[in-house]
């Protein structure tokens, strides 16, 4: 009998905790007929509402329930990471609680692996229909973005909800940098993936626990973690920079020669003065994420810190 490990992260999510299992069980009939047994491990996040009681309770109807609890917010992506770390399964599958990622899915994604040889099924919803419009326009561009700028492909719309074989999540486990970016960890460690498309389906109940900033910051995460691009248009900046002041230090030079030297231009100075320091400050900013990204590797802390785990 194959084992199937479902991570499910949450976060101040008592209202789905339960809606989420009665989804999931419903593939009992696929479970039997595939062999298959499955473990679901809630990893709550620090919640600060009824999560953990919601999950004990699910626990004492099926012991296949389990829980990690964090001891504060430690963010999905140490969410997940815990999870893959406790999964005892041959098959892994991480999704969402909010029934964003539908379970419905899953004898599909199960086939392409065990039929059709993949390592991995992952999925990518091809309308954002119900998201703000604004975050609709970054997401696009922050995805267009790295597409340009990082060697790893990261995909347009790929969710997290993802099935993978054993092999390729001890190739994750292998992977224990602290600032995580997951998309870009799937593409570097590579394998075979299948990609299944479906429509956006809107979460059924309580609210995203993603604000803007925190999407903003969390995309930051994933430029700096795979790709060096930044560093180098900095550098290039430079050398425009450096370039056209050469340039127009040439014409000064004649202009004085050739005209003599009227006193003039203090407002223009100003503004290229303005200017330069701008840039320069924005390309420290660049390196200074970059080094507090490596400094935070440096420290080597643990990447989520456990209250209780059963
Ligand atoms: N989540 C988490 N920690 C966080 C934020 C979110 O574990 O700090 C979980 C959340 O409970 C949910 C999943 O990540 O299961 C996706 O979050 P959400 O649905 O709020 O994001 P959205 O789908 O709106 O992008
Ligand atoms: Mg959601």
């Amino acid at each position: 009998m194959k084992l199937l490990s479902v991570i499910v992260p949450c976060y101040n999510e008592e209202e789905t905790v339960e809606d989420f299992y009665n989804e999931f069980i419903k593939n009992q009939t696929f479970f039997d007929q595939n062999d298959l047994d499955y473990e679901v491990i809630y990893i709550d996040d620090g919640s600060t509402d009824h999560t953990v009681d919601e999950i004990r309770k699910l626990h004492e109807r099926d012991p296949k329930v389990h829980m990690v609890s964090f001891s504060r917010n430690f963010g999905k992506e140490a969410g997940m990471y815990a999870g893959f770390q406790h999964a005892k399964g041959d098959y892994v599958v991480t999704m969402d609680v909010d029934l964003q990622d539908p379970p419905s899915l899953l004898p599909e994604m199960f086939r392409y692996i065990t039929e059709e040889g993949y390592d991995s099924v992952a999925t990518r919803r091809v309308t954002r229909k119900g998201e703000p419009p604004i975050r609709s326009f970054f997401a696009r561009r922050f995805y267009s973005l790295m597409r340009h700028i990082s060697k790893t492909e990261i995909v347009d719309g790929a969710r997290d909800y993802r099935l993978m074989t054993r092999q390729m999540v001890d190739a994750i486990l292998s992977m224990k940098e602290y600032n995580r970016f997951t998309k870009g960890i799937y593409g570097w460690i590579g394998f075979q993936t299948k990609w299944l498309e479906f429509e956006n389906v809107e979460r059924m109940k309580g609210t995203t626990k993603w604000s803007f900033w925190k999407l903003l910051l969390y995309s930051i995460e994933g430029i700096v973690g795979f790709s060096t691009a930044p560093l180098a248009m900095a550098a290039i900046l430079g050398i425009i920079f450096c370039v056209v002041a050469f340039l127009m230090i040439l014409v000064i030079v004649i202009k004085t020669l050739a005209f003599g030297d009227p006193t003039s231009g203090w407002p223009s100075m100003i503004c290229i003065f303005l200017l330069v320091s701008g840039v320069q400050l924005f390309c420290m900013g660049i390196i200074g994420e970059y080094l507090s990204k490596a400094y935070m590797e440096v420290k080597d802390r643990p990447i989520y810190i456990s209250k209780e785990e059963w």
